[in-house]
């Protein structure tokens, strides 16, 4: 049966002026094109999310750890030193010091001897232990999930308790902003802003809250495969077409 097509109700046309809607027009152009020129549109953060997402679909936390309070003390571990020093040390350290309990009572210069490989070893030390007595005097032994709660541990700031509140508990309060995601925004324009508690905010401005605690660990694992610090691998690079860095190491535009 041939498909009866009917014609569209025409509504009254309004009267505008032929001259007002010329003007308009080029307006109306200006702000589109403003609008798909800067970096943070919504339909770039989405396709960079998507292609993470496909490049990185079972991206996780890198520190190894087999609850709460060993994350904790993976990540205060890890404050200028690579995830993988930070795995070369944490088994004797959690042999040794088991739980927040034992780690209370540890002394200060054993743990030392345990993390010094992982670089400013004096302060990590008096901040692993005194996050244990934290945890015990004040939460019952067990990692608060709370960011107020987390922010009063002893080497916690926002970046510790935010991989442990989203790699752990599964709460996303903020997004981790560690060096490769700071490197990476900046490169990928999709923040203007030099400090971590800047971009953070940024990125919880710009991305969906849901994507949060996946976008960190995308960019991570990308950071540390292709945009390299010092030598972005940029011809290998999945994102290229949409990136203007003056970083880059290669450029199709
Ligand atoms: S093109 Fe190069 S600089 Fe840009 S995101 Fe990719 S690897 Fe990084």
């Amino acid at each position: 049966m041939p498909t009866v097509r009917t014609a569209k109700k025409q509504s009254p046309a309004k009267s505008v002026s032929p001259g007002k809607a010329a003007a308009a027009r080029p307006a109306k152009q200006a702000a589109k094109k403003a609008a798909a020129q800067d970096p943070t549109n919504p339909q770039r953060v989405q396709t960079i999310l998507h292609r993470l997402a496909q490049h990185y679909p079972n991206a996780v936390c890198a520190l190894h750890h087999k609850n709460a309070w060993q994350l904790m003390v993976a990540t205060i571990l890890s404050a200028q030193c690579t995830d993988v020093r930070v795995n070369l040390v944490t088994p004797a350290l959690f042999r040794r010091f088991p739980t927040p309990q034992a780690m209370a009572k540890a002394s200060q210069e054993e743990v030392e001897e345990l993390i010094r490989t992982t670089g400013f070893f004096r302060n990590k030390a008096k901040n692993v232990i005194g996050a244990a007595r934290r945890v015990i005097g004040e939460f019952g032994g067990k990692v608060p999930q709370t960011m107020e709660q987390l922010l009063t541990i002893p080497g916690v700031a926002r970046k510790t308790a935010n991989v442990v509140l989203g790699s752990w508990y599964k709460i996303a309060l903020g997004v981790v902003v560690d060096t490769h995601v700071m490197r990476i925004t900046q490169r990928l324009e999709l923040t203007k802003s030099t400090t971590p508690e800047k971009i953070e905010q940024d990125m919880m401005r710009l991305i969906p809250q849901e994507s949060w605690i996946d976008f960190s660990h995308r960019i991570i694992h990308f950071g540390r495969g292709i945009c390299i610090a010092r030598k972005p691998r940029c011809a290998d690079c999945f994102l290229e077409d949409l990136c203007n860095s003056k970083d880059k190491t290669w450029s199709t535009h």
